[in-house]
């Protein structure tokens, strides 16, 4: 606080993001990075595009929503490229959730949803999920707005397309919003939707299945009305949101098929055999369709695992929320580091 700040900022509760340790001596399963690294072609083409630093970059990212596009069977008025899909949701939040009524949520997923709503002053109501962390579709009729993680985090649940689209039929006034940053890790996408409803905006990330979160690079795929808008959100912030080396990199890794397709087929694999061990153990795990697991430990304290974890050098998440109080959420990490991890729990169950 400082006499300085104005009001508002006084009002803020801002996210916060999982530790980065400046040693470098943790098993880091706490921020669901993936440990295989960026396409070596995107690490190319990033220093190739250094030589251009010089110049501002496409304020439009014209290739890579072109490449986006392309794949997907869209075009490029469907694509919205934004610095990491933080900015792209904040945009979101702004340019279609202000004067229409509540925004919808469930009560356990991505944190950073009720930030924005305290950013931009939004109303907004936390609909509980069900006693197995599952999304009920009916409950998210007539919103102002919903916003749904699919798959959702922390729980790693993916929600089924039939239920994606009874939300957005339920829904004919409010935009829908489809956080896909997992969905590359076993749920079905959206994107084939967006020329069917008018309503749905797609949010995914470069962060996790390409292994470029140090990047920051995510778009939206939506019907050109509502890339318009976010358009203009984002020139009435920052026009220059993607940098060279971004737009070079995304587009890189993006056109990296091969590259990208056997680094999440790892990761799946080493999560479903970590989830198999950690079951073992006696663990309560959830099925997940994302880069890390939710599991809650047996007959201890979530907390307790947490700082025996660190205490061996293992870095997971818990959220001192009372639903989940008893949880941990763990990122899938090389087989080796999931090895360690379950070597730990082992330890501190015995
Ligand atoms: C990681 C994550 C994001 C943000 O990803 P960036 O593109 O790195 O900003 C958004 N939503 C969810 C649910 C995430 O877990």
């Amino acid at each position: 606080m400082s006499r300085f700040w104005s009001p508002f900022v006084t009002t803020l509760a801002p996210y916060t993001p999982g530790e980065q340790p400046k040693d470098r001596r943790f098993i880091k399963l706490n921020t669901n990075e993936n440990p295989y690294g960026p396409a070596p072609a995107a690490l190319a083409a990033i220093t190739r595009a250094a030589e251009d630093l010089r110049l501002y970059p496409d304020p439009s990212a014209e290739a890579l929503r072109m490449a986006i596009s392309g794949r997907l069977g869209l075009v490029p008025e469907n694509v919205f490229a934004g610095n990491g899909s933080d900015e792209v949701l904040a945009h979101a939040f702004n340019a279609f959730f202000h004067g229409k009524g509540e925004v919808l949520f469930p009560d356990v997923t991505y944190s950073f949803y009720k930030v924005w709503c305290g950013l931009y002053g939004l109303p907004y109501r936390e609909v509980p999920l069900d006693s197995a962390f599952q999304i009920d579709p009916a409950a998210y009729a007539k919103a102002g707005g919903v916003v749904i993680a699919n798959p959702n985090a922390p729980t790693g649940l993916p929600l089924p397309l039939s239920a994606v689209e009874a939300i957005l039929r339920q829904n004919p006034d409010g935009v829908v919003i489809l956080d896909e940053a997992y969905v590359d890790f076993g749920a079905e996408s959206a994107a084939a939707l967006v020329p069917h409803y008018d309503n749905l905006l797609v949010v995914q990330t470069f962060s996790k299945s390409r292994s470029l979160a140090g990047l920051r690079v995510g778009f939206a795929l939506g019907q050109p009305h509502l890339i318009e808008a976010l358009n203009r959100v984002k020139d009435s912030f920052n026009s220059y949101p993607l940098g060279r080396p971004q737009q070079a990199g995304a587009l890189a890794a993006w056109e990296e098929t091969d590259w990208f397709d056997r680094t999440r087929g790892q990761v799946m694999a080493t999560r479903d055999a970590m989830a198999e061990r950690l079951t073992a153990q006696g663990f309560r795990v959830l099925p997940s369709a994302a880069n890390f697991v939710f599991a809650s430990p047996p007959g201890r304290p979530a907390v307790q695992m947490l700082a025996g974890l660190r205490d061996r050098g293992v870095l997971v998440r818990y959220f001192a929320v009372e639903r989940i109080a008893d949880w941990l959420r763990i990122s899938v990490g090389t087989e080796a580091e999931a090895q360690a991890l379950t070597e730990a729990t082992a330890a501190l169950l015995a």
